[in-house]
């Protein structure tokens, strides 16, 4: 029997999962779970200055001792360089994919700046400058604009070409760009719904667009909340969050429940893991969660 419901959770193994992570795994485990669906872990290991040794295999056993439950093998997509080069290939043959040769300084000199950093600027569309070797391959976005409904935060409409630029699927030190292959995955891998954080709300409008574009079926969005520190930063390795003890894991899996906008009774973060997770699935409604793309965490994680 096919699921109607297929989701997934994909850490990028660079460190300890920090609270940030665990909001974004509560989320989708929970959206999962309550829609009778599966639940699928992803490690985003694409990119190998990124990947810390051991980092996967940490954050394994954190959602194990959380007490969170996966179905089927884990996906690495560091295993799946095959379907990333045959999905490459097809849209080479539709001819929306061409040679950059352009340094990161020379994009930021002549480019504009959209919210995630300098916009391309499209130099290289009709043909890279003689002499030069191409340092990525690109996709040549369209005017038309990316609209999709996100559960959480509503209608969302991007135009790609002039918010966010021709983007990069492929660096010629062979590796695939995060947008292709979490597209090809969320497709080929028939995710339906995809719930996440909502520092990825720019990069789904991408992946919707090459979704559209290699003809495999979009998921359903819902961008939640993300953690942010006192500063405004989004909790991350970068801005030193700690990472989340799971030997406490009703602690944990309050807190997060609590972020997400259910008032989980504090007495059960005294509980067996169990009481929790059966009190969580009782207890959610993805219309709890606050509409609202960053939120301040204040209490530091015991
Ligand atoms: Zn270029």
């Amino acid at each position: 029997m096919t699921a109607v419901y297929r989701g997934r959770f994909a850490p990028t193994p660079s460190g300890p999962l920090h609270f940030g992570s665990i909001v974004a795994a509560v989320g989708s485990y929970l959206e999962a779970r309550t829609h009778r669906g599966e639940w699928h872990l992803r490690i985003d290991d694409l990119d190998p200055p990124r990947v810390v040794p051991g980092a996967a295999d940490s954050i394994l056993r954190c959602l194990e001792q959380l007490g969170f439950e996966w179905d089927g093998p884990v996906i690495y997509q560091s295993q799946r360089a095959p379907a990333y080069h045959a999905a490459l290939h097809q849209l080479r043959q539709r001819g929306v994919v061409y040679p950059c040769a352009c340094t990161r300084k020379e994009i930021a000199e002549g480019a504009r700046t959209g919210v995630e950093g300098p916009i391309y600027p499209g130099t290289c569309r009709a043909g890279m400058p003689a002499g030069r070797n191409a340092r990525a391959l690109r996709l040549h976005t369209a005017a038309a604009p990316v609209r999709f409904d996100d559960l959480v935060l509503g209608p969302q409409v991007r135009d790609l070409e002039h918010e966010a630029g021709d983007f990069v699927l492929y660096r010629a030190d062979g590796v695939f760009a995060f947008h292709l292959a979490s597209a090809v995955d969320d497709g080929e891998l028939g995710m339906t719904d995809v719930v996440r954080g909502a520092d990825l709300l720019e990069s789904s409008a991408r992946q919707i667009y090459v979704l559209d574009l290699l003809r495999l079926p979009v998921p359903r969005y819902a961008h939640l909340p993300v953690a942010v520190n006192a500063r405004g930063e989004k909790l991350s390795k970068q801005t030193f969050a700690d990472p989340v003890d799971p030997r406490e894991p009703g602690v944990v899996l309050v807190r997060a429940l609590q972020f997400l906008g259910h008032s989980a009774p504090d007495r059960l973060s005294r509980a067996d893991r169990l009481d929790v997770w059966q009190w969580a699935k009782a207890n959610w409604r993805v219309e709890r969660v606050p509409r609202v793309a960053a939120l301040p965490c204040e209490k530091p994680l015991a």
